[in-house]
């Protein structure tokens, strides 16, 4: 493989260069505490800073208000898929569901073991291509919630708008496009993430929950994933996952010496219209999803001649272009585009894309 190496993967992604080398740096003895930040008690002063500080900065960066917590949970997205209807809603409650991909049918899928589902609106009567109008919209008034998946990261597409719900309240499953882009917190009930994309290493789940959302969950969920004892507690019910805080702490920092998000999503957005421009210009790329409805950070498209996606993802390889494939569920190429991927890493994607449509002529 030929260096520089630029790794595509939809996640666990492509990580700042610069946090890696920080946190190889203070690998074994953090700023001479003589430990390693996986070595400390996580009720101690040392790490208890560290995990306020990521807790400020995620706060500042987002512009999370007063009224809301930021949790550091364990499980990933997909135990959230669960957790959610367990912590928000009693039995036999219904919830509203948008479905706009793969996503957004798994949270379907789970969630419908703990509440009666109401699929608002479905990608589905336009091939997954785009994201439903929300004059389409089907929702139930009762609803407990209105679930949305903000990015779907295996079909390539994102609201670049924000639903009205109304009294309900709105959750966002937004793993793959946390931090990407500047939110409005004060529209949301409920904002998820898996960290492995923009955040850190897999397995840090961040939940930011309105306070009044934070209530008694089911008695049979495990109280280390109720978000009320996680909440009351302080994160320090059980051990967090205290080495990956640290990581999204440095990777908080990164993004703040960015800039901010306004700054990043700036930059996301012009590495997105530079690749798809690409895709658009060739004959030999194709991407199927409605332009108004692509995603700055996973951007899916195919070749004409699905024959050559073997070759054409070998020698990407030997390029040092890594894991452009699709989604196992949607095949073709994917080229994920996450914060840490820089100008230089799109260049050489679309200068490759260009040389292989040159050879395929
Ligand atoms: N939601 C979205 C949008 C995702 O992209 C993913 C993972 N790719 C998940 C949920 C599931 O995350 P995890 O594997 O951490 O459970």
């Amino acid at each position: 493989i030929s260096s520089p190496v630029y790794n595509f993967a939809a996640g666990p992604g492509i990580m700042p260069r610069e946090v890696l080398q920080q946190a190889r740096e203070e690998l074994l003895d953090w700023r001479q505490s003589g430990m390693s930040v996986m070595e400390m008690p996580f009720t101690g002063e040392a790490f208890q800073a560290i995990m306020q500080q990521a807790q400020r900065d995620l706060r500042e960066l987002l512009g999370v208000p007063a009224g809301y917590r930021i949790l550091f949970l364990q499980g990933g997205a997909s135990a959230q898929f669960s957790l959610l209807p367990m912590n928000l809603l009693p039995p036999g409650a219904t919830a509203d569901y948008v479905d706009t991909g793969h996503w957004s049918r798994k949270a379907i899928a789970e969630g419908s073991r703990y509440a009666r589902i109401n699929v608002a609106a479905s990608g589905a009567t336009h091939d997954y291509r785009r994201i439903p109008a929300q004059a389409a919209w089907r929702p139930n008034p009762g609803a407990g919630y209105c679930h949305i998946t903000s990015n779907e990261t295996a079909d390539g597409l994102a609201y670049h708008w924000l639903p009205d719900t109304g009294r309900v309240p709105l959750v966002a499953d937004m793993t793959s496009d946390f931090l990407s882009r500047p939110i409005a917190v004060e529209r949301f009930g409920v904002i998820y993430a898996g960290a492995q994309k923009n955040i850190g290493p897999a397995g840090l789940t961040i939940v930011i929950i309105r306070d009044d959302l934070i209530r008694p969950a089911r008695p049979e969920t495990p109280s280390a994933f109720s978000y009320r004892v996680q909440a009351e507690s302080g994160g320090r019910f059980n051990t967090p996952l205290t080495y990956a805080v640290y990581i999204a702490g440095l990777v908080f920092r990164w993004l703040k010496r960015q800039g901010g998000l306004g700054a990043i999503a700036e930059r996301n957005r012009r590495k997105s219209d530079r690749l798809y421009a690409a895709i658009d210009g060739s004959d030999l790329y194709a991407c199927h999803q409605r332009a108004a409805d692509r995603s700055a950070m996973n951007a899916c498209f195919h070749l004409a001649d699905a024959s050559l996606t073997t070759e054409f993802l070998q020698q990407a390889r030997q390029q040092g272009l890594l894991n452009l494939h699709g989604h196992p569920a949607v095949g073709g190429l994917r080229a994920s585009l996450y914060n840490a991927m820089p100008d230089a890493g799109v260049d050489a994607l679309i200068a490759f894309m260009r040389a292989f449509a040159a050879r395929h002529a």
